[in-house]
This record gives structure tokens, C-alpha cells and sequence, in this order.
């Protein structure tokens, strides 16, 4: 054991000054939330492995500097106590209370690592799960690079400390390992990497370049996509789905549509009524007349009559052009009011008159005009309950509920989750132009399991975020909204990691079978990438344990 420090002895506060130091080092006290609000910001600007870079290094600067602070401080400090005092730091500034198991003596054994240990409360984890939920890697970044920068700057040799288990993947604490560069460079290749500042200059020049070729690729595209929605005609986009309910919904849409009939769509919010309105459009004898999409909770109270049914110049004040109002915009088309039952009592009242006789009066007019509209209107409010407590007029609820079609939420709807997730990223890949290609079993089961209160919107929205912060081909847990993530405790998130790993393991290796030809080929590639596991090595050659056990035999692979 090192000798002990009074730290807080260091410590001085020069409130008036505006200043900290740490003997004559000048110190900072930062809010761990604002560090977390830097760390989303940097992910979301330059992406997941440009921010791991990045704050590996800045720890790695602050690790260098408090060991510098230590040295000229406590000169007479030895390396081993020099070594401690690191963590004791650490743990002052706040960030993390470390653990070491073993150091010095353990070293010269074979293949035992110089240093391991865990850290408890890292300030990292802790943020990092709550702005982007579980990890499936270690996230306290800031952490190991200042141990790093702290361990190389004290011993003079590079050192690195890598973070093997993570209280953001689920774990109780964090681990780590710590040994020199030298023993550590051929296990982990890519640490090196980390701690190597990127060039700007040569970015921003990489940067132009790529952004000049995805300009050309897009424009291209543009025009790709301008001569295909030609071919196919109207977009089926967002009606993706083949669960009962959906089909049964859509199905009677379609046999409503033809039929100038009024259309009330019911459903939670996010269900898709406006794409269902579009549809019912698309398909009906107006399908080249206007579509007018209203939603009227965006309108004011006050505005609502004057919107809708329109006004001459003069009528009230502000009033210096006559408007023809969205009534009239929708004449020989179709208009769609959605969240109907936010409209006024006096709204209302116009509305109804205006489908029964079929003519509108503009606010300040004389004369009342006849418009040919076909009428759809949504909710996902309760109309029945509103008409019994007197907000919303009876006779234009039996008006409007000729037809009425019920969307079913997304959490009713089988496996149209992932059809439209798949749907989705597809669509958000093309725009965006990502090489994202398909989701990780993991994220499959994350949205899968997860309920969905904000329907097919809010899986638009969570694929889109998604597209955007995918690192390559693959969509992986950590990209979806953390509360997606959330739906798993630790322990059953391992027991998913481990069974995805497994299936990722037999993609691969079905990927590759056809270039092993012989069957002793075959079992030893299987064993290899089951690692040694022969219940999975089985189920990838698609024969049972015992055939398994005899073929090993046979070919002498015990
Ligand atoms: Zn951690």
C-alpha cells in the first residue's frame, strides 16, 4: 500500500477567483450531465467511432495531466505510489471509485495481465445508459483513457487499460485489464487506433471527397428513383404489413373507397389514418383531384371556421385577402380532417351543414358556394363519450359515423413490427445514403418486444434515429431509442446477446459452407466457430448431437 494522501488537503477553493486548484493545478468541477450532453452530441456528429477516439484521448489528456500534478507535487513519491495516487484522483474528481486486484507480483506469470480491476459508480455507464440505453460494449471511454495517460505518463512506458465488462452492458461493475502496449497490442489491434488523433486537414479533405461522390451517387439516384415511381404509380409506402387485423382494415378501405361515402378512421394516435386516407383516395374515382390533409388540433379555436370554410377580405380584423378556406381547396377531391373531435361547437355546426348540403359559406360572404368534396375525418378520441358529456354534436357523429374503420395499434399486429422496421430502414438507408443493410437479431427482439405506444410513427421515428447512428451494414441494440432497449433486464439481455452471437455464428457459417468440401472440413469449421461448443456445432450441420459424436470419431476430431 502506498502511502495515504489527505486529498481534500490539496484541494483549494478560490471561490472569488472564480478558480479551483489542485495544489498549483487549476481544476474544473463540471456537472456529470453536461460531460453525458458533449458525449450524445459527439456520437451524433461524427459517429460512434470517432467519439470512442475522441474522448479515449481527451481522458487520456486529463490522466496526463494529474499525473504530471502528482510528480511535481509529491516528488519523492515512488513509481508503485505514483501508480495509486492515479485512481485515488480519480475517485476525488468524482468520476469512479476503482478496485485493483492484482499488480506487480502476478506480472511475471504467463499470461497473466500487470493490472486488472473494476470500477464502481463510473460517471460514464451511468450517463451513457441513461442517453442511449444498454450497451453490448464497454462504453467508459473517458475512464480508460485516463488511466492509460496517467499509467504511461508515471511508468514511461506506453500502457494501455482496456475495460472488458461494462456496467452499460448490464453488469454489476466495470472490469478492466492493464498491461503494456507490447503484450496488449496483439489481442487488441484496434487500441492503438484509438489514441491516434486524426489529422484534420486530411479528414476535412477525405470529408469533401466523400461528400462530392454521395453528391453525384444522389443525384443519380434522383433520378432512378423520379424514373421508378413512374413505373410503379402510386406509393404504397407505410402500408406495409400482413398481420389479420392490418389486412382486415385495409381490405375494407379498399371496398369503401370506390363509394363517395363519409370515412371515419379510428385508431391510437400513430396508427397510420392519414396514410389510410391517402389510400382510400388513391383508390377512389377522384384519385386525380386534390388530397387536403387537415389536422386540427394544429388549428387555433379562434381560426378554425375561417381555415376551413374560408372569408372575404374585411370579415374580421388581420382579414386583408380573401381565402377560399380548405373546404373549397378540396373541391372534386377529397379532404381529410384529422383529430376531429378538437374542433369547436361552432365549427362543428358549419362542418355539418356543409356535408348535407354540400355548399360552404366563406366568413363575411352572402352567398353560399357549392363544393364537391368527398369527406374523411379521424380521431383517436372517444366521439361516443364526447357526444354523451355534450362537446361534440350528435348529429354530425351520426353523420360522419356512416362507415367508420378501426386501425389496429401496432402492438396487435403480429409481426408487422418488423416488417415495417424492415421497411422502414430500408427506406431511411436509401435516403440517407447508408450502407445499412438489416438488423441484428438482438434489435429484432428488442422491437419485437417492445410495445409500441406511439404506433407505426414512433417506429418511423426510432428506425430513422436508427439509419442515422449505424455504425455499418448492421442495425444493433445500441442504435435504437434507449427506452426500446430498456424493455430487457441484464440478466435476460446476456441470455439474448449470447443466443444472437450464436446466430450470427451460424449465418456466417452458413455463409461460407460451400467452400469446405470435404466433411472433415466441414465438422472442424463447425467446432471452430461454435468454439468447441458441440450441441451448437451439431445444430449448424443440421444433425443431431450423437451423429455429431460419431462423425467426430470417425474422422478422429475428438
Ligand atoms: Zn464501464
Amino acid at each position: 500500500m502506498a502511502r495515504s494522501v489527505d486529498w481534500a488537503e490539496f484541494l483549494r477553493f478560490e471561490q472569488e477567483q472564480g478558480q479551483i486548484f489542485l495544489r498549483d493545478y487549476r481544476m474544473v468541477l463540471l456537472s456529470a450531465y453536461a460531460l453525458g450532453a458533449l458525449r450524445r452530441e459527439l456520437i451524433e456528429t461524427v459517429g460512434w467511432d470517432r467519439a470512442r477516439g475522441l474522448l479515449k484521448r481527451f481522458g487520456y489528456a486529463a490522466g496526463l495531466a494529474d499525473s504530471l500534478a502528482l510528480k511535481d507535487q509529491l516528488p519523492d513519491s515512488t513509481t508503485a505510489a505514483l501508480l495509486e495516487y492515479g485512481p485515488q484522483l480519480h475517485a476525488l474528481e468524482g468520476v469512479v471509485k476503482t478496485v485493483q486486484m492484482s499488480a506487480g507480483a502476478d506480472a511475471a506469470q504467463e499470461g497473466a495481465y500487470l493490472v486488472e480491476g473494476f470500477w464502481e459508480n463510473s460517471y460514464e455507464a451511468e450517463q451513457h445508459l441513461a442517453l442511449f440505453g444498454p450497451s453490448q460494449v464497454p462504453v467508459c471511454w473517458t475512464l480508460a483513457g485516463y488511466a492509460s495517460g496517467h499509467a504511461t505518463a508515471v511508468s514511461g512506458e506506453k500502457t494501455y487499460l482496456i475495460e472488458t465488462g461494462c456496467r452499460a452492458m448490464g453488469h454489476e461493475r466495470c472490469s478492466y485489464i492493464a498491461d503494456s502496449e507490447q503484450q496488449l497490442a496483439r489481442q487488441y489491434p484496434r487500441e492503438k487506433g484509438d489514441y491516434q488523433a486524426s489529422h484534420l486537414p486530411q479528414v476535412l479533405d477525405d470529408l469533401s471527397a466523400t461528400i462530392a461522390r454521395q453528391q453525384r451517387q444522389l443525384r443519380h439516384k434522383d433520378r432512378t428513383i423520379v424514373q421508378l415511381q413512374a413505373q410503379l404509380g402510386p406509393s404504397q409506402e407505410g402500408l406495409v404489413g400482413e398481420s389479420r387485423a392490418w389486412r382486415q382494415a385495409i381490405e375494407l378501405a379498399r371496398r369503401v373507397a370506390p363509394v363517395d361515402s363519409t370515412v371515419l378512421l379510428l385508431g391510437e394516435s400513430g396508427t397510420g389514418k392519414e396514410l389510410v386516407a391517402r389510400d382510400i383516395q388513391r383508390h377512389s374515382r377522384r384519385a386525380d383531384g386534390p388530397m387536403v390533409p387537415v389536422n386540427c388540433s394544429t388549428l387555433p379555436e379562434t381560426l378554425q371556421e375561417a381555415e376551413l370554410f374560408g372569408y372575404a377580405k374585411g370579415a374580421f380584423t388581420g382579414a386583408t385577402a380573401a381565402s377560399p378556406g380548405l373546404f373549397a381547396s378540396a373541391d372534386g377531391g377529397t379532404l381529410f380532417l384529422d383529430e376531429i373531435g378538437d374542433l369547436t361547437l361552432q365549427a362543428q355546426t358549419k362542418l355539418l351543414r356543409a356535408l348535407q348540403e354540400g355548399e360552404i359559406k366563406p366568413i363575411g360572404e352572402a352567398q353560399a358556394r357549392r363544393v364537391d368534396v368527398r369527406f374523411i375525418a379521424a380521431t383517436h378520441r372517444d366521439l361516443e363519450a364526447m357526444v354523451a358529456a355534450g362537446s361534440f354534436r350528435q348529429d354530425l357523429f351520426f353523420r360522419l359515423n356512416v362507415i367508420s374503420l378501426e386501425l389496429p395499434p401496432l402492438r396487435q399486429r403480429d409481426n408487422d413490427a418488423l416488417l415495417l422496421a424492415e421497411y422502414f430502414a430500408a427506406h431511411f438507408a436509401a435516403k440517407f445514403d447508408k450502407k445499412v443493410k438489416r438488423l441484428s437479431a438482438l434489435a429484432k427482439r428488442a422491437l419485437a418486444a417492445y410495445a409500441w405506444p406511439g404506433n407505426v410513427r414512433e417506429l418511423e421515428h426510432a428506425l430513422e434515429r436508427a439509419v442515422i447512428l449505424a455504425d455499418g451494414p448492421l442495425i444493433d441494440l445500441i442504435d435504437l431509442p434507449p427506452k426500446i432497449g430498456q424493455t430487457f433486464d441484464p440478466e435476460a439481455l446476456d441470455k439474448m446477446r449470447e443466443r444472437a452471437q450464436q446466430e450470427e455464428q451460424m449465418r456466417l457459417f452458413q455463409a461460407e459452407l460451400a467452400q469446405w468440401t470435404t466433411e472433415k472440413e466441414r465438422l472442424q469449421k463447425a467446432l471452430e466457430f461454435a468454439a468447441g461448443n458441440r450441441l451448437q456445432a451439431a445444430a449448424m450441420l443440421g444433425m443431431s448431437r450423437t451423429t455429431l459424436w460419431r462423425k467426430l470419431k470417425k474422422w478422429g476430431l475428438e
